[in-house]
């Protein structure tokens, strides 16, 4: 069985065709600059040189055409026909309380997913159109939904609920959601392999690290509690989001800085985290540069990011009561070696020890805690894609 996973954003389209007898990826892509000048599709076929195709795609329509049409090239396709695909999986960034797991895509759940348009205005709709160009093109082809929010669904309502007067969760909706949810939920699972228990009996604090980035407790193989909150702003400091933060602060920058609601928005969403307190990049790799030559607000901003996924670390231990493993994944946690140390520094009184040596390592599934460290430390790549056609496949196969 092949399933094609498809990621949809606003001008932009990345996807991974992958032969499910196996789970390897067979060609993979992305489409960048959907409906602006200079749309471009790179487009990587297993084994083979990577092509580059810059002609002009109005929409997503245009996109996923030109990506089924690379698929099934004669020189860099990789099936000889598009009913080769038997299904394709969809992220969806938000499917508030409606779905705790990945559904069928039919017009009930289209139905439910533009209902949730308002929370997740940005995320949403782009997904929602790649859904809709995809089914265009394959009426015939089952579609899946797998949403970022599914997986903490399982929280309970003392770690979802804000301490806000109740009638605003019951007429907006307001509550903690999260997201990654395909990611914690699937490192958690390889962290149980690793640990060679079973998920049901394991205690495990993920920490997807990537330009966005969240924590995650968890216990028996459910998600109890995740830093992201009612949009994925809350939490840990990020390239360029703020996290948590007194919420007194909008109102005073509204207020006394005379800052519009929308310039708030903006000023927490894009021009804050390590980016905010550097002044130097949202990239870690160009901050940790800056803070080796000697760039003191660039060593803060390490420090502030290190310090706040270290206290998550030690609060999530405390929700689940205890810990049996910490995770590092996605773009910083798989390849940063200083990052993981400086995190577990101070954490040994939870039992939790990093050696030096097996810690240098990048993009592989390791364990790098020390001998005897009562709580396993893993690098562990995360693989969004996978998960999304595992998920599809066991809808399709009922
Ligand atoms: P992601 O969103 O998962 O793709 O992660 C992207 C972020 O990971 C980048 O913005 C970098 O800050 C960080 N990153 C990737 N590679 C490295 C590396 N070798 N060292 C430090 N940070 C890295």
């Amino acid at each position: 069985m092949k399933v094609l996973v498809i990621n949809c954003g606003s001008s932009s389209l990345k996807y991974q065709l992958i032969n499910m007898d196996n789970e390897k990826v067979m060609a993979k892509g992305l489409v960048e600059r959907i409906g602006i000048e200079g749309s471009i599709l790179t487009h990587r076929p297993e084994g083979m040189d990577k092509v580059v195709i810059e002609q002009p795609m109005k929409d997503h329509k245009d996109a996923i055409k030109l990506v089924l049409d690379a698929l099934v090239d004669s020189k860099h396709g990789v099936i000889k026909d598009m009913s080769e695909i038997s299904a394709v999986g969809h992220r969806v960034v938000h499917a508030g309380e409606k779905y705790a797991c990945s559904v069928l895509l039919n017009d009930d759940v289209m139905k439910a997913l533009d209902e949730c348009i308002h929370l997740a205005p940005l995320h949403n709709p782009p997904n929602i159109i790649g859904i809709n160009a995809c089914k265009a093109l394959m009426p015939n082809t089952p579609m899946v939904g797998v949403f970022d929010t599914a997986f903490h669904q399982t929280m309970p309502k003392e770690a979802f609920i804000y301490a806000l007067p109740y009638e605003l969760y019951e007429k907006y909706g307001i509550r903690r959601y999260g997201f990654h949810g395909t990611s914690h939920k699937y490192v958690s699972q390889v962290a149980a392999d690793m640990l060679g228990k079973d998920i049901k009996d394991c205690k495990i604090v993920t920490c997807h690290l990537g330009n966005g980035a969240s924590c995650a407790a968890v216990s028996g193989g459910n998600s109890i509690d995740t830093s992201m909150g009612f949009t994925p702003l809350e939490g840990l400091a990020m390239g360029t989001r703020c996290g948590d933060m007194d919420p007194a602060i909008v109102t005073f920058l509204q207020g006394t800085a005379g800052m519009s609601a929308e310039e708030v928005n903006n000023l927490m969403n894009k021009k804050s985290g390590v980016l905010g307190i550097s002044g130097v990049s949202s990239d870690f790799r160009d901050i940790e540069g800056a803070a080796q030559e000697g760039n003191e607000r660039a060593q803060l901003a390490l420090d502030v990011y290190t310090y706040r996924v270290r206290k998550y670390i030690g609060a999530y231990a405390a929700a689940m009561g205890g810990v049996d493993a910490v995770v590092f994944t996605a773009g910083l946690g798989e390849n940063s070696p200083e990052t993981r140390l400086e995190i577990c520094k101070g954490l040994e009184f939870l039992g939790i020890k990093i050696d030096e040596e097996k810690n240098n390592v990048r993009g592989k599934a390791v364990d790098v805690s020390a001998e005897g460290s009562k709580v396993k430390v893993f690098v562990i790549p995360t693989n969004e894609e996978l998960m999304i056609a595992r998920d599809t496949k066991e809808i399709i196969n009922g």
